[in-house]
């Protein structure tokens, strides 16, 4: 199924991020993991492509066994700043063959030694139309409530993003955020400039504090003062941590619903027992919405 008419039967859309094991470690791994999370019933699982240094190649397979064997929907990531033309139609091609029908467009980060060559994708705008070109994708792309770290502006970013999305872009889903009136404010903009699709806001459970601040680091977000007090108070206390971690996103992720979010995205960095307890924390709420859906 294409997600985009998972949104035209159901809000809030709810899905979980997973990305594959390194190399040195099997695939199997991952596979527990998918099995978990199947349990809640997510509306798609998405898998990172080569971020965080995991293996890009088995993207597609993991992508495939989510669909094929759990019959949930699947979402490939696809970066493309260092792919050439051939190399993207080959990954469509074996997406194809594995029924793998949706794909979050993205450039992908620079390398820090920098880019071997002229790319033949400069931009995330190109491989959606690309992707739009080749046909019979539904496509997702990053949204960034407080503006991409290399832009010089988040009315410069959306000005981009106007253009990623007039391309062919379905659904967008936000970078992490801690702060829900960025994303309100955001969505504000979004909707003046005409950017109609469906965005999900991306939720991270704090857990861990050195992950946090690479996490921050990389991607420009702020850490509210709320944030970093918890993770001062219980980063020795990986137990207190995780139960402050899991009640800041479960509270986020309420008023997010309360609020009218198209769908939630949790990054779930492959902790299927920390979505569960989230999940299981919302299962009242997420009951009314569904009979919202149903009236
Ligand atoms: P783009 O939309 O191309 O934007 C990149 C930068 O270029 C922005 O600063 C934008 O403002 C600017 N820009 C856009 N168009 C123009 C233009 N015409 N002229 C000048 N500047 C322009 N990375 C991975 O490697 N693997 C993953 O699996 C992965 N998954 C992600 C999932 C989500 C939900 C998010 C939010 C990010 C993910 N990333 C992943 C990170 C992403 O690849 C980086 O943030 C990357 O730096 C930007 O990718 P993009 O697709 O947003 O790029």
């Amino acid at each position: 199924m294409l997600i985009k008419d998972i949104f035209l039967s159901k809000t809030p859309v709810i899905s979980f991020e997973i990305f594959p094991p390194k190399r040195e470690y099997p695939i199997e791994t991952v596979y527990e993991t998918i099995e978990s999370l199947n349990k809640l019933k997510p509306d798609f699982i998405s898998v990172t492509y080569g971020a965080g240094g995991s293996s890009r190649d088995r993207t597609v397979e993991i992508a495939s066994t989510i669909k094929n064997k759990y019959g949930i929907e699947a979402l490939a990531h696809l970066t493309c700043l260092s792919s050439s033309k051939e190399d993207i139609q080959t990954i469509l091609m074996e997406l194809r063959q594995n029924q793998v029908e949706n794909i979050l467009a993205l450039r992908g980060d620079i390398p820090s030694e920098g880019l071997k060559g002229e790319p033949y994708f400069n931009f995330a705008k190109e491989l959606v139309s690309f992707i739009k070109s080749e046909g019979g994708f539904c496509i997702g792309a990053a949204a960034y409530p407080e503006g991409h770290v290399e832009c010089a502006s988040l009315d410069k970013d959306i000005q981009y993003l106007q253009e990623k999305v007039q391309c062919g872009v379905d659904f967008l889903i936000t970078q992490l955020f801690f702060d829900n009136k960025r994303f309100y404010e955001y969505k504000d903009k979004l909707v003046q400039k005409g950017i109609n699709v469906p965005v999900m806001a991306g939720i991270m459970p704090v857990l861990n504090k050195n992950q946090i601040k690479k996490m921050v680091s990389l991607s420009g977000a702020s850490l509210p003062n709320n944030i970093i007090r918890i993770l001062d108070k219980y980063e020795h206390s990986p137990e207190a941590l995780r139960e402050a971690g899991i009640a800041y996103a479960t509270e986020q992720i309420i008023d997010l619903l309360s609020w009218g979010a198209d769908g939630i995205h949790i990054y779930t960095m492959n902790k299927p027992d920390v979505a569960d307890t989230i999940l299981n924390n919302l299962s009242q709420i997420r009951s009314v919405l569904t009979k919202e859906n149903h009236c």
